[in-house]
């Protein structure tokens, strides 16, 4: 049986999501950080934006594993999309 893990860790996956309630807990505040960031830094993308959060010291280590994977994403899709 396949035993469906977080992509970032060995936790096991929150119901149809991709990672564990975890890493799916610092996905959402990475989010809603970067609505906060946009009002008050206007055109602010998204891939920008996760490169912020990784170089921030506050960051934490949730947060960083879940922005280097949006990142790696990002990669992934803008090349052979565009
Ligand atoms: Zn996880």
């Amino acid at each position: 049986m396949l035993v469906e893990t977080c992509l970032l860790c060995d936790r096991k996956r929150l119901g149809a999501f991709r990672l564990c309630r975890y890493h799916e807990i610092a996905s959402d505040k990475i989010r809603e950080a970067y609505t906060v960031w946009q009002e008050g830094y206007g055109d602010f993308s998204w891939r920008n934006y996760l490169k912020k959060v990784l170089s921030l010291p506050e960051t934490g280590q949730w947060a960083l594993d879940v922005a280097k994977l949006e990142l790696s994403d990002l990669d992934g899709t803008e090349e052979s999309g565009r």
